[in-house]
């Protein structure tokens, strides 16, 4: 079984990441796991530069294979904001709560057809010897007037996906999976793995 570091401690990432590996002979390793943990700083203007920052730090600090996330929310009416913000939006100890009521006063004069979003992600997988990889998904849709679901984590009682009218939170997690941002990066990640592990 290959052992890899899973370099989140977000509970609702962690989730869907083991649940789309679910049949791969892989054991996540988490901070769990480890006596101590390197704080990675989020200091990339980009998704895919702190998902890079992320795998690449703990493959180095621990001498094994690293997988980290990075992904936030990007609203068109804002000018793309939170987007790499999206974790620490309402201030700086933000919680899901403060984040998912500041989106909403933002937007409060916005009508639903102007309140088009999409999820972005980029998963990014490190080896030790500082080969990095990464792949990327993002899932389209709208920011709602008021909250619905209590499934899955972050915005999603917030966003309905396009050809849908239910919210991300009203989706069971393998549903979410196969539609989302996360899930499309994982399935292109899951490939990439196989084929370096073969
Ligand atoms: P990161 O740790 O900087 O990647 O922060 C990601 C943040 O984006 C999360 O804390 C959520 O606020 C938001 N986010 C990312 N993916 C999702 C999702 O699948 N559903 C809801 N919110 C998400």
């Amino acid at each position: 079984m290959t052992e890899i570091i899973l370099a989140t401690s977000n509970e609702g990432k962690i989730k869907e990441i083991k649940a789309a590996f679910r049949d791969a002979d892989i054991k996540w390793l988490t901070a769990a796991d480890f006596e101590d943990w390197p704080e990675v700083e989020e200091t990339e203007p980009t998704f895919e530069g702190n998902a890079r920052k992320k795998a690449v730090t703990l493959a180095g600090y621990f001498g094994k294979s690293a997988l980290a996330d990075d992904s936030g929310l990007e609203v068109d009416a804002l000018g793309g904001r939170p987007g790499v913000m999206s974790a620490r939006f309402s201030d700086p100890d933000a919680t899901t709560e403060r984040n998912n009521e500041k989106l909403l006063a933002e937007l409060a004069d916005v009508p639903y057809e102007e309140r088009t979003a999409h999820f972005s992600c980029v998963i990014a997988y490190a080896e030790p010897n500082g080969d990095v990889e990464t792949t990327e998904g993002s899932v389209a849709g709208h920011i709602v007037m008021h909250p619905s679901g209590d499934k899955g984590f972050g915005y999603d009682p917030l966003f309905i996906p396009i050809g849908y009218d239910r919210t991300m939170a009203e989706l069971d997690i393998s549903e979410k999976n196969k539609i989302s941002h996360r899930g499309q990066a994982l399935r292109q990640m899951a490939e990439v793995i196989t084929e370096r592990l073969a």
